[in-house]
């Protein structure tokens, strides 16, 4: 096991951070630092294409595909200094970490090759059409349908909590295909574009003050036939293949967003003078260990999946990074005391980064699969523990 990089890779990493630097300090000077997935949309979709000119807008994906078939050491190196380098969020995160690695997996050659090189250079920005007001994480439990009519897919339902849907030019669906199904039988993964009259997006306003997710309704919705991923009534394969990538390279350049995060806080502290606080000094320090023990695990687990094996400690990683920023959020309330609830906005209200931290991070431990169900993972796939009981029929 290796905890570091070659000196190869570290040439590799300069590269990236002249590339980067140039970029967020030239032409792109006003995207950098933004940190909320709402902000600036058309500047970030430049800032996609830009990107993708210089092939550094999804590296690890084949280069016939406008990758760069970069190994997992150059990814996870690119991710750091893509955070280092302060660079905004990607708008189209879902596109290339999620539905393309996916078609990459499961798609025809035809699917390939219309739609990675639409998302590696920034001209379909994807959204993740789910979760539903019934189906979290049950998502057996998914009651949006579809049914075939001459050479389209007809789709009617409603789907929640959509990130991003109202930038998005493309939807990945789960709809039950087989009404007589129930469970994970029967699905079907869907491939729908978002401009048309059948699909209506609806913004929810979270407490951040925000509107990073949606209600996406579909009417009568239409899809050619040809975009479904893998064959009818067996999307649940193909829908928890795409889970499966959201744990993975970002996983270091995370980490980098956090280090920000944690600058941040130490900085206010020391502005206010909390930090001569004997208490808050503990609590900073644990922050700090955590953050140290998580690169350690997280290397580890990279390390591990580079070899060819697999490692159950990668299980307990969701849990652990979503636990540590919900602390830091509260210990960052902690550090700004009451000017931490004061708005900066007259009329409508905004936070400055660290409450807005605060206020974000209480979603953590939701999305993505929540504690809960992150802990019967660990019990049943690391631990080996008996499944737990259900209820519904399969
Ligand atoms: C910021 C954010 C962005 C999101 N973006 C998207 C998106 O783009 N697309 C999308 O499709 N979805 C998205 N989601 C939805 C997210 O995936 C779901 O919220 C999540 O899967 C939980 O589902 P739920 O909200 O229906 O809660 P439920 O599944 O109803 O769970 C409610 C509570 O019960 C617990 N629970 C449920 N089942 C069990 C069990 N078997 N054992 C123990 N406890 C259990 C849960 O842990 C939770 O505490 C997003 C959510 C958030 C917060």
């Amino acid at each position: 096991m290796k905890l570091g990089f070659t000196e190869a890779e570290e040439a590799f990493r300069v590269e990236a951070a002249t590339w980067l630097t140039a970029a967020l300090t030239g032409p792109f000077a006003d995207v950098r630092g933004v940190t909320s997935l709402v902000e600036m949309p058309e500047r970030r979709r430049e800032w996609e294409k830009y990107l993708a000119a210089s092939r550094w807008s999804c590296i690890g994906w084949p280069a016939q595909y406008g990758g760069r078939d970069a190994t997992l050491a150059q990814q996870v190196i690119f991710a750091e200094e893509y955070a280092r380098a302060g660079g905004p969020p990607r708008l189209n995160h879902l596109g290339i970490e999620l539905i393309g690695p996916t078609i990459l997996a499961y798609g025809t050659d035809e699917q390939k090759a219309r739609f990675l090189p639409a998302i590696a250079n920034g001209d379909h920005i994807w959204c993740q059409g789910y979760s539903e007001p019934g189906a979290g994480s049950d998502l057996g439990g998914v009651r949006t349908k579809a049914w075939r009519e001459g050479g389209d897919w007809v789709i009617e339902g409603q789907k929640v909590w959509t990130s991003l849907a109202q930038f998005c030019d493309w939807i990945f669906v789960i709809a039950r295909t087989d009404p007589e199904s129930v469970g994970s039988k029967g699905l079907s993964f869907l491939l729908v574009p978002m401009d048309q009259d059948g699909v209506t997006v609806r913004n929810i306003v979270q407490m951040t003050g925000e509107s990073e997710f949606n209600e996406t309704f579909f009417d009568a919705a239409r899809t050619d036939a040809a975009n479904i991923l893998g064959e009818p009534g067996q999307g649940w394969g193909v829908a928890m293949a795409l889970l499966g990538f959201e744990r993975g390279v970002s996983t270091l350049g995370q980490q980098m967003g956090f280090r920000n995060e944690l600058d941040d806080l130490i900085e206010a502290a020391r502005a206010n003078g909390s930090a001569g606080d004997p208490v808050i000094r503990q609590k900073i320090a644990q922050a700090e260990i955590g953050l140290r023990l998580m690169r350690y695990g997280a290397l580890r687990m990279l390390t591990a999946s580079a070899d060819g094996g697999s490692n159950p400690a990668a299980f307990t990683y969701k849990i652990q990074w979503a636990n540590w920023r919900q602390s830091l959020g509260e210990l960052a309330m902690e550090v700004l005391g009451q000017a931490g609830e004061i708005s900066d906005a007259h009329g409508e209200y905004a936070f400055s980064r660290l409450p807005h931290l605060f206020l974000y991070s209480r979603a953590d431990t939701i999305y993505g699969g929540t504690n809960e169900i992150q802990r019967n993972i660990i019990a049943e796939r690391a631990l080996g523990l008996p499944r737990e009981a259900r209820t519904r029929a399969k």
